[in-house]
């Protein structure tokens, strides 16, 4: 093959790397920059595509094959060399003008792959070490802040055993909490830097699965039924009594479940359910569903449930409070755990947060090998999307039902002991569940409802008393004649 005429093309002497090569794949043209870069002298006419390109093109039938389809777009692909060796190109492959076959035009683009690539891995060592610097600037922040707040725990605590006076012994007691709440925070950042600088490790042991379960009831039981809810805990038969796992950071997760059940719920019943839903050898997969009949999260915010920093929207941490942390550490130590956690939720009718986890059963009868069939229940994990959540509490919200006038009745009867009792924060916060609870109700029935909130804000006595006595008259006389 002649080179001569091609080799009148301005693109002779160019920068760039210039090949033709006709329809049936052989190079017809290469300027001065391709010989020099694909190693040649001379010899690399009548070279084929597929020795410049073997993954890029084929020939067949006498055609060229590829994937790449022509035009002025810029492409990356990989140029062999006489000797074998190949190097990455930033192309652009064209139909040759006036003739069958291809042009492409190219540029060896190693170097600036290995300066990116080193830029890249200076970045990346940058940021690791920005993390490296902030976990610490965390930890040295969240333990010195641990160190006053516990000060000031201890000494409210001293106090609070020394002191007669009711009303110092409430704000004794309003500090308690505050200091509560803040080392709750504290943690949770702790656990959350810990957790994101790769740090964190879980501390097994062998524990007594019910005992963790009712400690952890224990600590939600009293604000479940000050809130006037219902708790049922239910612990299959087969879950294990012992198992080799993280008592600690079990018992948190469903701390903060719980928290959360109580935080969403006005209404109902909070449920707490283990299974043991796979057994592998000692290894046992322990299932635990936290159900709620509370608000409720819209179906396009349960992706943002579980990041860091998230809380559904704006009003929510308004009225609600806290940092969007719980869900994520939640999420990052089941999956430490081997588990995995997921939510059911329809608004307004309540929500099941669910987790698995993976420990060593610490029981002498079971076998090391043996498979175990899994409950029954795991044919209704929530990954599976079976319903969790029933109607029963939801039946309770609909004004004139039997049930809601059960809980009218139950949250008016509160809420006057309350007000016997002075504590107006907490009667504010069964008015506000009764009047979730009369949402729908005839006109003159939410103006009483109105006047009785009006009240309870203005932390009136008499007027809230007889709001209340006026509510009770009316149900009873709506429960003589059957709603509806
Ligand atoms: P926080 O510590 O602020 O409560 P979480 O990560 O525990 O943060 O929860 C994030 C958000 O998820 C909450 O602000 C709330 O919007 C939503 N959420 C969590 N649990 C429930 C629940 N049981 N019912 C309704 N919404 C919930």
């Amino acid at each position: 093959m002649e080179p001569c005429e091609y080799g009148v093309f301005p693109v002779k002497d160019a920068l760039e790397i210039v090949l033709i090569f006709g329809q049936s794949g052989e190079i017809l043209y290469a300027n001065t920059e391709a010989e020099k870069n694909l190693g040649y002298q001379g010899d690399l006419y009548g070279r084929r595509i597929s020795e410049v390109f073997p993954g890029e093109f084929k020939e067949s039938g006498g055609g060229i094959l590829s994937d790449h389809p022509f035009g002025h777009e810029i492409r990356k692909l990989i140029a062999y060399r006489k000797n074998h060796t190949c190097f990455p190109v930033r192309a652009r492959i064209m139909e040759a003008e006036g003739r069958e076959g291809i042009y492409i035009c190219m540029a060896d683009v190693t170097l600036e792959e290995e300066y990116l690539s080193r830029e890249v891995s200076q970045r990346k060592q940058e940021v690791e070490e920005a993390l490296k610097v902030k976990s610490e600037f965390v930890a040295n922040v969240t333990h010195e802040l641990r160190t006053p707040v516990n000060g000031v725990l201890g000494h409210v605590r001293e106090l609070s055993d020394k002191e007669t006076d009711e009303a110092k012994q409430k704000i004794l007691r309003v500090i308690e909490r505050c200091c509560d709440d803040m080392n709750k925070i504290i943690n949770n950042i702790l656990d959350f830097s810990k957790l994101e600088a790769g740090k964190f490790v879980l501390e097994p042991r062998r524990f007594h699965v019910r005992d963790m379960l009712d400690y952890v009831r224990s600590n939600h039981i009293n604000k479940i039924t000050e809130k006037g809810l219902d708790f049922f805990m239910t612990v299959s038969p087969q879950v294990p009594e012992y198992i080799i796992g993280d008592e600690l950071r079990i018992g948190q997760i469903l701390n903060n479940l719980l928290s959360n059940a109580l935080k969403f719920t006005s209404v109902g019943k909070i449920t707490l359910e283990v299974f043991k839903t796979a057994q592998v050898g000692k290894k046992a997969e322990l299932f635990f569903i936290v159900i709620d009949s509370g608000i409720g999260i819209d179906e396009g915010d349960k992706d943002k449930l579980f990041q860091s920093f998230s809380q559904v929207d704006a009003s929510i941490s308004r009225k609600y409070g806290g940092t969007g942390l719980g869900l994520n550490i939640c999420k990052q130590l089941v999956e430490l755990m081997g588990g995995r956690i997921g939510v059911e939720s329809e608004k307004n009718k309540g929500s099941a947060f669910s987790f698995s986890i993976w420990a060593d059963v610490d029981d002498p009868d079971v076998e090391e090998g043996k498979a175990e069939e899994p409950e029954a229940f795991s044919q209704r994990t929530l990954f599976d999307g079976t319903s969790f959540l029933d109607d029963e509490y939801d039946a309770g919200k609909h004004y004139g039902t039997e049930e809601n006038r059960e809980a009218l009745s139950r949250n008016l009867s509160k809420l006057i002991l309350c007000v016997e009792m002075e504590n107006w924060e907490k009667a504010e916060m069964f008015m506000e569940t009764i009047r979730q609870l009369s949402e729908g109700a005839p006109r003159d029935v939410g103006r009483v409802i109105l006047r009785l909130k009006m009240a309870v804000q203005k932390e009136n006595y008499e007027k809230t008393a007889a709001g209340v006595e006026e509510l009770k008259t009316f149900l009873s006389s709506e429960g003589e004649q059957p709603a509806g």
